[in-house]
């Protein structure tokens, strides 16, 4: 049924839209890097709230030492917009939008609870792994399109994605068992 309406619409759009020139690769990359310039600018304005709500030291350190590196990936998008010849401006990504909601949610309902920090640092793979499936491909893209310098700068971005990963799961685990053993003497 769905499956039926579905193909009708497409095949309107499809005769009423206008001849123009087909869409390439390099368009699909600018509109990528647009996807992720909005992506690590929201970013940049969450990071700071989640290192403040953070309960611990070490977790909040994490948060603020990425917030200095997502200012580099700013600066390196901004540098590839210009390899390009094109402005520095972000395209609405709803999915950003929809993991930074869900952390914000998680902040308001565990506000003071012990299980926040679990929550943060869930909220904060999820960014970190939206990132590196971006990065990944636009780094590819740009090797496919013979921008190898792109492709460079696409590249330390999401070594550092992939090292907080990294270093999120390991506070996961010390984190959580903190926060077990609170649990247990609380019961006990
Ligand atoms: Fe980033
Ligand atoms: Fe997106
Ligand atoms: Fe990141």
């Amino acid at each position: 049924m769905a499956k039926q309406a579905k193909k009708r619409t497409t095949k309107k759009t499809a005769a009423r839209r206008p001849r123009q020139a087909p869409k390439m690769l390099s368009d699909l990359f600018l509109e990528t890097l647009k996807d992720i310039y909005f992506a690590e600018n929201k970013i940049l304005k969450t990071l700071p709230k989640m290192a403040e709500a953070a309960n611990s030291k070490q977790l909040a350190a994490a948060f603020n030492k990425h917030l200095r590196e997502t200012q580099g990936q700013v600066k390196r998008l901004e540098q590839i917009f210009k390899m390009l010849g094109k402005p520095a401006r972000g395209k609405p990504c709803e999915a950003i939008n929809g993991i930074t909601d869900e952390g914000a949610e998680i902040m308001k309902d565990f506000k003071g609870a012990p299980a926040l920090d679990a929550g943060l640092l869930a909220a904060a793979q999820a960014v970190e792994h939206y990132e590196i499936s971006r990065y990944g491909t636009l780094r590819t893209w740009a090797e496919e399109l013979g921008m190898q310098d792109a492709a460079k700068l696409l590249q330390a971005t999401l070594d550092e994605e992939e090292a907080t990963d990294h270093a999120l799961t390991e506070l996961a685990t010390s984190v959580i068992n903190l926060e077990a053993e609170q649990e247990y003497r609380d019961a006990a």
